[in-house]
């Protein structure tokens, strides 16, 4: 029970957060890959605003010993997907969020500008939740009909479009029962 305008979905348990990690994609430049992710804030943990602070660059990085690393980093995905399934859009999908840095998909590099980027809180050793593989399928049906070059051979999980470097979303993402769905 989403809807779609300019880029933005909205629902129920859908926010809007602005994050200034994004620029123009470049003109003329189709959107067809859809890649996902995990993160959690500090490592492991569930539940923070840490995430939330860090995709808008207001994260305290004195918070936790883990955020010295985050010094400088500006990243954003599109969505987050909270263990809840409650979910924050970032940035609009017409724009390039900055999600996945030094990446190839299928022989094109750079997937930042045709791609949209969807983190789910989480890890690369534990289960992902139920509301949140609700969550995403239905994100995911409101993206294909505005973006219907993402096939699901375009859905790719940031390890495969940076591999060696990435890791998620991880082993425990059930990638049959979510594209069984889409
Ligand atoms: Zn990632």
């Amino acid at each position: 029970m989403f809807t779609y305008q300019n880029g933005w979905i909205s629902g129920a348990n859908i926010r809007r957060v602005d994050s200034p990690n994004f620029n123009q994609r470049p003109a003329a430049m189709a959107v067809d890959v859809l890649v996902i992710h995990n993160i959690s804030l500090p490592p492991s943990r569930f539940g923070t605003d840490d995430i939330e602070q860090f995709f808008t660059n207001q994260l305290d990085l004195t918070k936790h010993p883990t955020y010295e690393h985050l010094k400088d980093v500006k990243v954003s995905a599109h969505l987050f997907v909270k263990r809840s399934g409650d979910t924050i859009q970032f940035v609009s999908l017409l724009d390039r969020a900055w999600h996945a840095g030094v990446s190839q998909f299928q022989g094109r590099s750079g997937c930042n500008d045709f791609s949209i980027g969807i983190e789910l809180e989480g890890t690369d050793d534990l289960p992902f939740t139920d509301e949140q593989y609700q969550q995403l399928i239905e994100i995911t049906h409101v993206i294909r009909q505005q973006f219907p070059q993402i096939t699901p051979d375009h859905i790719t999980g940031h390890s495969d479009i940076a591999p060696g470097r990435k890791t998620d979303p991880g082993p425990c993402f059930e990638w049959q029962r979510y594209k069984a769905a889409v």
